[in-house]
């Protein structure tokens, strides 16, 4: 089969179309004909490398993918059927797994991180891995929902505890994470405050649902949330971005309030004021992904239409490489996804 293969980090010459062995369905596994695979971050990072970490090269990236079963020896499944793969894979019979908890499990790996991903015309999943795709979702939009999904929905709503009638700060609200906190902490009763680089991009947060955006290119997003609190900040601020912005952040928070960080987009190494910390009584969380648990969870609203997954543009997988390009260049508003 075709596949995108990353042998080495580097540039974008590095994302190559290859011909690799087709997937093998081992015991308990589907095999899952890829229609559509949504970009992330990962890829970005599988690509060029992380210092300090080891990623299992040569490697297919991918690690949200929509498609159709092409073969399955399960009887709640059958060929033909259309489905959304889960971008996270445990062992499924450890405490950690059986307490919904399966990011804890030791043999818990991702798509596209761990082991190969979704860049290929076929994948092959574990059968627990498969969730019905909605009717209502084209392939490329199926394909947008995992990852970025249940990684905010884990942040707001398992590590920061929103509750109703608080304040949040959504950073960057066109990314493909930010465009899912937005709707997810609206649903979950927040105001919600969300970031853009561009009056563009933020008449698409506010059309979200976003209650008040900010132009960060053009205000100090610190002082725009004073003013928009009264001057007492806000209870969450939702982190993704790291570098400068992530002690800043910290400032844009209420005392007791709680920054929740998934990714360092802008840098990992950050300087805090501790004194920040204490004085405030604020909360740092971290957070990667979320739980098999939580994205059926998640598909409930998706089904209802109360979240749905924002597509920047489809590409065909060709074009992986303009993919990144326009990731990295934060061109995109909401997901970038390939068709295969
Ligand atoms: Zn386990």
């Amino acid at each position: 089969m075709k596949a995108i293969l990353i042998r080495e980090h580097g540039g974008l010459e590095k994302l190559e179309m290859a011909e690799v062995p087709d997937p093998v369905a081992h015991p308990g596994e589907a095999v899952v004909r890829v229609r559509a695979v949504a970009l992330n971050h990962l890829d970005i990072w599988l690509r060029r490398g992380v210092p300090g970490h080891k990623f299992p090269l040569p490697m297919i990236p991918g690690s949200e993918v929509a498609g159709v079963i092409e073969t399955v020896d399960d009887p709640r499944w059958r060929a033909g059927d259309e489905v959304i793969v889960a971008p996270g894979y445990s062992c499924g019979l450890c405490a950690a797994c059986l307490s919904g908890n399966d990011p804890f499990c030791r043999q818990f790996g991702i798509f596209g991180e761990t082991v190969s991903g979704g860049a290929a015309e076929k994948i092959a999943v574990p059968i627990r891995n498969l969730i019905r795709k909605p009717a209502s979702l084209s392939f490329a939009e199926a394909a947008a929902v995992p990852l970025d999904m249940l990684t905010a929905w884990h942040m707001l709503v398992a590590r920061a505890q929103l509750r109703p009638g608080e304040t949040v700060l959504v950073q960057a609200g066109g990314s493909g994470v930010g465009s899912a906190a937005i709707q997810i902490a609206k649903l979950w009763g927040a105001t919600v405050y969300a970031t853009a680089g561009t009056t563009a991009k933020a008449a698409r947060a506010k059309a979200l649902g976003a209650d008040e955006t900010i132009v960060y290119t053009e205000v100090d997003f610190v002082d725009a949330v004073r003013g928009l609190t009264s001057k007492r900040g806000v209870d969450v601020v939702f982190e993704h971005v790291g570098g400068e912005t992530f002690e800043r952040s910290l400032r844009a928070l209420a005392k007791g309030g709680r920054l929740v960080t998934c990714g360092s987009t802008a840098g990992g190494e950050v300087t805090i004021n501790l004194r920040l910390i204490f004085f405030k009584l604020l909360s740092i969380l971290g957070s990667t992904m979320g739980s098999l648990a939580e994205l059926h969870e998640i598909m409930k609203f998706v089904e209802g239409g109360r979240l749905r997954p924002v597509v920047d543009r489809v590409l065909p997988l060709s074009e992986v490489a303009e993919g990144h390009r326009i990731l990295e260049a934060r061109e995109a508003f909401g997901k970038i996804v390939f068709e295969v």
